[in-house]
Formats: structure tokens, sequence, C-alpha cells
């Protein structure tokens, strides 16, 4: 590959050592469950989404689900998610028993559309999740009237948006609680799998911390007071994580000016649509997503030169053989989106000929169609 989608190495090189260290003083201390490691971090990633608790959990889909089942959401309860994410959003709502209901997205950013939202409110809605898709954050002044108003939580999952700002505040910091992922690939990612909810509600994360070590109680170590799980962000990865988190700002600026560099040199053609902007966001891209009526031939065009891509998502939730009791709901933008979005290289240390290589193959491959 010229050109590939994400390339961790060059992304880890220049934190090789510190990286290694942590691996060494953990491997001293025996950190590997628990311990100062991931309590420090917790209390690092909390003041970084502006929130006043954070509880490290195994993974993103795990930390999703566990705010579900803190906030009691289960049988008999719907939650709307939007039709364009990650399957891991409507899977946790499956895997605490409640129902997922499927919204569409909005045409200019593909997330979900408050609009929509409002419309799909039922007496058994109890959730509807704010996913900040490609590091875009959700409008959540329109969003949270529109959960206000109808008495139903809002839940963000920022797994693809950590930093990302909305009118100023991390996402992270507006619903009742936030879940994070940090898989290598995310814009802060761990050295394996990682999550974290975070929130300003003591008591929802004294019971997602329960529920997420076997129910256990606070206080008397063998007392089970529910049936948990066991759902740990353990030593070594939290190291990784308060390393990686000291550079995530400069990352999420590098991304910024990656994507400048792709909007200058594609923005201006007509059969290129790139996401679009709204004056309150402040966006991290995760994925640097752009659409065209020709999307398999571009991606196939650019495979043969060595420009490797993603898609992120060819298949809308509602239509995944997973949730074919949902088949014959319609949401025309998302599924016209799943045909066009192409997502190009994106990482932060990107250079400037990687950019220019990219783009001049776009530009070749949508030449030969037209
Ligand atoms: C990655 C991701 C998740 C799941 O996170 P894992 O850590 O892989 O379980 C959930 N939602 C979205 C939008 C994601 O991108």
């Amino acid at each position: 590959m010229r050109v590939p989608f994400l390339d961790l190495g060059r992304v880890h090189a220049p934190m090789r050592d510190e990286l290694t260290d942590v691996w060494w003083t953990v491997l001293r201390q025996s950190a590997f469950i628990a311990g100062t490691f991931t309590e420090r971090f917790e209390e690092q990633f909390a003041t970084y989404c502006e929130r006043r608790h954070c509880v490290g959990v195994a993974n993103g889909t795990d930390a999703i689900e566990l705010i579900l089942a803190g906030l009691g959401i289960g049988p008999g309860d719907e939650v709307i998610v939007p039709a364009n994410t990650f399957i891991a959003t409507a899977e946790a709502v499956v895997n605490v028993g409640a129902v997922p209901v499927f919204a569409d997205v909005d045409a200019s950013r593909l997330l979900i559309d408050s609009e929509h939202v409002s419309q799909l409110i039922t007496g058994r809605t109890a959730a509807v999740m704010a996913v900040h898709l490609y590091g875009q954050p959700v409008d959540m002044s329109q969003l949270t009237a529109v959960a206000e108003r109808a008495g139903i939580v809002v839940i963000e999952d920022a797994a693809q948006a950590h930093g990302a700002r909305w009118r100023g505040g991390r996402v992270g910091s507006f619903g009742a609680a936030a879940a994070f992922s940090f898989y290598p690939g995310k814009n802060l990612g761990a050295l394996g799998d990682g999550g974290a909810v975070v929130t300003d509600d003591a008591e929802l994360a004294r019971r997602v911390r329960s529920l997420a070590n076997h129910g256990r109680s606070q206080d008397r170590h063998h007392e089970h007071l529910v049936v948990g799980r066991n759902s740990r962000l353990d030593g070594l990865q939290a190291g990784f994580l308060s390393v990686k988190l000291r550079g995530l700002d400069a990352g999420n600026a590098l991304r910024r000016a990656v994507h400048s560099s792709y909007e200058l040199e594609l923005g201006q053609r007509e059969d290129v649509v790139m996401l679009g902007k709204h004056e309150a966001a402040e966006p991290v891209h995760h994925l640097e997503v752009i659409r065209t009526s020709r999307r398999d031939q571009v991606r196939a065009e650019l495979a043969a030169a060595g420009i490797a891509t993603g898609v992120h998502y060819p298949i809308p939730c509602h239509r995944q053989p997973a949730f074919r009791s949902h088949a014959q709901v319609q949401l025309p933008v998302a599924e016209r989106a799943a045909r066009e979005v192409l997502s190009l290289p994106m990482f932060p240390s990107l250079t400037p000929s990687d950019i220019a290589a990219v783009c001049s193959e776009v530009i070749a491959a949508l030449e030969v169609q037209a």
C-alpha cells in the first residue's frame, strides 16, 4: 500500500519509550487489574471530559451496555438509536433486553436527526443515543430539548469523538452518561481493548462500577448486591492510555490539519460531497468521510493505485441480518448514505505527500468514470 488507511506503527513510534516504561512498571508492581494505573487514568479522563466520574471498563460496547443497565433500562423499554452507526450502539440495547428503534440521520452530517427522534417517541421510550459519529458532535442543544420535552434520557456514544466539542463543552459532558471506546484505532486508543463510562451522577457511577465488578458491594467485598459481570479496564491499558491522553489534543489538531488539506483539494468538486459543518461543532475527524454516487468504483480504483479506504458503514443497522425484525423500516437518508460514503485515510501522522497522493487518485478515479 502506498497510503495505509491507518498506520498505528507510525502513530506509536514517537511514544515507544514511554509506552515501554509503562509495561516495565506495571510488571514490577504486578498492577494488572484495578490498582493505581487504572485509578489515575480514570481521574485524568474524567477531568478531560469535564465530568465528575469515570469508570474504566473492558470496551466501548460494555460501556454502553453498563450505562443502560445502570439506568435500569431493560425489557419493555425502547431506546432510539441512529441507523447510521457502528452496530455496537444497537447491540448494547438488545443485550440489556430493550428494543432499539432506529432513527434516520440528517443529510449534511449523517448524525441522528432530532426531528425524526421526536416522531419516534412513544410511552415506552426510555432513552435516545447521541452517537457522535466520525468525530462530529451531535447537535446536543436540539437533541436535549427533544429529550427533555419527552422526559427521556440522553446517553452519548462518544466512541469516535474523544475531545470533540459542542458549543465549547466536551462531548461526553452532555448526556446522563457517555460511553467511550479505547479500541486501538480510535482517537484515544489503547494497545488492546478498553472503554470508559463518564458521568456527573455519583449514584450511576457507583452502579456501573458495581455491575462491571460482579455486582459487588462497595464496602462489603464478599457481598454481591445484584447479578453483574466482569468488565474491567486493566492496569496496563490504563497506563498506556495515560501516556496517550497527553497527546490527544495534539493528535486531534493534526487530524484537523489533515482534514483541511482534504477539503482544500476536494471540497470544490461537484462530484464529491464532504460532511457538513456546524458553527457550534468542533469535530475531531475520527474518519474522513466523503460521499460519491460512484463509491464502489472509486474505491476499487483507489485500491488499484495503492490507496487504502474504508466504508463506515455500507449496511445501516436496520438492514443488518441481525436486525431482520426491523427490515420493514425505511430510513431514506441513512440508506442513501450507506451507498455513497467512503472513508479516506485519516490519522495524525499522515503526511502532506500522502494526502496529495490520495487526493490526486480520488480525482483521477472520478474522472475515469465521468
Ligand atoms: C468502536 C465503537 C463502539 C464499540 O467500541 P468497542 O470498544 O469496539 O466495543 C461503539 N460505538 C461506536 C460508534 C464505535 O465506533
